[in-house]
């Protein structure tokens, strides 16, 4: 029994606009799905992903406006990391600093360039200069929409790398993650450990780090902090093996929830991290092709029929504001 990696990792603002402009603006990444919280339709779910909305590059966040910033600290995911090329650290200083982005300087970890950064909410993304980048696919002239990205296709951000989980006490969380999910310890570096799911690709999105920070106060969640990791699973029989297995191991699980572009079960660490294990299919071209993904507002079948009075409730929002680039 496998997880294969990273599928999503969700995340919390408290401004859909700027959240928006900041990771297709900024990071360069695709409005792949503009929908909303299925258990509070009156605010926005957005999904980011690459130009095709591949498993393993999306993150999402539920829009709560006006929420404050919540406060990092432990049982969270604590960064969330994006693979870059392994010559693009330099573009990417430049192009961060153009926009008044906060960032560390460049550390390395694990052989690997670490840009640090924080989005406008204080979310902390780093991205880290990989070899093991997916080549690009498709033609991005075909769609519209991706043709005017601001990140030179050289540079472009095609997949996560890592997530880097927060924890007080850690024997808990690798229990969890070697003896029940199938991670492979593979290195340490001072408080950090990095473990590898076991569903082996040779892409990145594998590694899951622990931080220890055990002299450390509880995360507060709110704008700007990980509202919960999703693993990535092949089909829905591999998700029924992991309902029994996790459940043997004394977890409690949900019932399985349709989120319409996958199907989810979620369960909670002993740390108080939130994990789902997400399938891969039907994927995110369910109900708009590849051209149109995230150009319409898209909603459950039991939610159609109140469209309108949804979208009465949303706020506008402009999905692609060019003016706002810097020239780089
Ligand atoms: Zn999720």
């Amino acid at each position: 029994m496998k997880t294969h990696g990273l599928h999503h990792v969700t995340a919390i603002t408290g401004d859909a606009q700027r959240n928006l402009d900041f990771y297709t603006q900024v990071l360069g990444l695709r409005l792949v799905k503009k929908t909303v919280n299925f258990d509070d339709p009156s605010s926005y779910h957005f999904y980011f992903g690459d130009a095709f909305g591949t498993p393993g590059s999306i993150l999402t966040f539920f829009v709560i406006p006006g929420a404050r910033p919540g406060t990092r600290g432990t049982g969270e995911i604590s960064a969330t990391a994006y693979a870059i090329p392994g010559g693009s650290t330099g573009y990417w200083v430049e192009r961060l600093k153009a926009y008044g982005v906060l960032t560390e300087s460049i550390s390395t970890r694990f052989g690997e360039e670490v840009i640090r950064l924080a989005d406008p909410e204080g979310m902390i993304i780093e991205l880290i200069a990989t070899d093991k980048v997916p080549a690009p696919q498709g033609d991005r002239s075909a769609i519209p929409q991706w043709a005017e990205n601001p990140v030179p296709v050289e540079h472009e951000i095609r997949s996560f790398h890592s997530v880097t989980a927060s924890i007080g006490r850690v024997p808990s969380t690798t229990r969890l993650l070697t003896d029940v999910l199938g991670y492979k310890l593979v290195g340490e570096e001072s408080e950090r450990t990095r473990y590898t799911a076991p569903g082996t690709d040779g892409l990145p999105g594998h590694p899951f780090d622990v931080l220890a920070t055990p002299g450390m106060q509880r995360g507060r969640q709110s704008a700007g902090s990980v509202h919960h990791v999703a693993l990535r699973l092949k089909d829905d029989a591999e998700q029924q093996a992991w309902l029994s297995r996790l459940a043997s191991n004394g977890y409690r699980t949900s019932p399985v929830m349709d989120r319409m572009y996958f199907h989810s079960i979620y369960f909670r660490d002993h740390s108080g991290i939130l994990f789902e294990l997400a399938t891969n299919p039907p994927g995110f071209t369910h109900d708009e092709t590849v051209e149109t993904l995230g150009t319409t507002l898209r909603l459950p079948p039991g939610l159609e029929g109140a469209r309108r009075q949804i979208e009465g409730m949303l706020p506008p929002i402009t999905p692609f504001v060019s003016e706002v680039a810097p020239a780089l």
